[in-house]
């Protein structure tokens, strides 16, 4: 007798959510990316209960028609790649299709969308946890969606155990609208929890409005004590804000690291720039900074990790001296002289 059966679709969702849905925060950064991958200007993250209970945002992008509900909900369904090749070149955050099968498996999800440029009409579709039945129905909605997200892991105790509390939760979900709020200067954001406005941010993408946002995400201290760097070469460039050795940090708590607008957490990166801070920041003590670099996207994978924090460089080592050499040359006004290297 056979001793192999096909998994379920929900439990096959409910692992797969294990790689994609870790806590509350997870689920902000995969509806938020939708969000902006759908073009929206303006995203509105309303929560309650540090997440757990509500996570509600609402976007103006191109919205879904009634057709595509279940689909969305689907795994392995996307409207973002067709082949190999859109993938070498992926623009945009998500293509796994996975996000929100994983998500409608440990939660009750409710997707309410209007295609509709006019705006009349919408339609909603829900799913509880349970196998994909999703039934569509009118609902009103301008054109756009709003992704509700109820009851995180209700049906998963075993991950719900592993949420800490309320307001580290909050914290968590908080540091993923910063990140994103700082990787799209044109698009507004605004943050609630538990009906109290946290951020409210406007787009804008002159120096003056950008300067703005970053004071508002990172501190006004920040911005006092920050220099601005831009730096070009051929196939590269970097540019953004460097906290002064004056605005170092007990904890690399304040860095900010994107590769072509996706926020990036790399080894090679954090290298770099912790060599150019070498001379320039006691033993202990962390550098600040936001930072942007971009490059051909051809030179850089991004389907590395599926929560896609890590990227891999083709030609690391030029990233790295890019990076180096511009902070460092940054830094040279701070710098002790008698530390400068020969020659520069
Ligand atoms: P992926 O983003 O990898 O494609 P998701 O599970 O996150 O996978 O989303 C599945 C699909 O649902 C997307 O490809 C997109 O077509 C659609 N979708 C999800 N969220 C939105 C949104 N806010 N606006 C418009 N379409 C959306
Ligand atoms: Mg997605």
């Amino acid at each position: 007798m056979s001793k192999i059966h096909r998994l379920s679709t929900r439990l096959a969702n409910q692992i797969a959510a294990g790689e994609v849905v870790e806590r509350p925060a997870s689920v902000v950064k995969e509806v938020l990316e939708n969000s902006l991958d759908a073009g929206a200007t303006r995203v509105d993250v309303d929560v309650e209960g540090g997440g757990v209970k509500l996570i509600r945002i609402r976007d103006n992008g191109s919205g879904m028609p009634p057709d595509d509900l279940p689909l969305a909900m689907a795994r392995h369904a996307t409207s973002k790649i067709v082949s190999l090749e859109d993938l070498e070149a992926v623009g945009s955050l998500g293509f796994r299709g996975e996000a929100l099968a994983s998500i409608g498996s440990v939660s009750r999800l409710t997707l309410t969308s209007n295609a509709d440029e006019e705006g009349s009409g919408g339609n909603s579709a829900s799913c509880e946890g349970r196998d994909m039945d999703v039934v569509v129905k009118p609902a009103p909605h301008p054109q756009g969606t709003t992704v509700e997200v109820r009851d995180l892991f209700f049906n998963t105790p075993a991950r719900r155990k592993f949420l800490r509390t309320e307001k580290t939760e909050f914290n968590h979900l908080e540091e993923v609208v910063k990140r994103l709020a700082l990787s799209r200067f044109d698009v507004a954001f605004s943050l609630r929890h538990n009906g109290r406005t946290i951020h409210q941010l406007k787009s804008g993408t002159s120096q003056a409005e950008q300067q703005r946002r970053v004071a508002t995400v990172c501190g006004p201290a920040f911005m006092e004590q920050a220099i601005y760097v831009e730096n070009e070469v051929p196939g590269l460039r970097l540019w953004g804000w460097v906290g002064l050795p004056t605005f170092s940090r007990s904890q690399a708590d304040l860095q900010y690291f994107f590769v072509n607008g996706r926020v990036i957490r790399d080894k090679l990166i954090a290298h770099a720039v912790k060599q150019a801070y070498r001379d320039v920041l006691y033993h202990g003590r962390h550098p600040a900074f936001v930072l942007y670099l971009e490059l051909d996207p051809a030179l850089v994978d991004v389907n590395v990790h599926p929560t896609k924090h890590e990227v891999r460089f083709r030609d690391g080592r030029s990233v790295h001296n890019f990076i180096f050499s511009s902070l460092h040359r940054a830094l040279a006004d701070v710098r002790p002289a008698d530390q400068l290297p020969e020659n520069t």
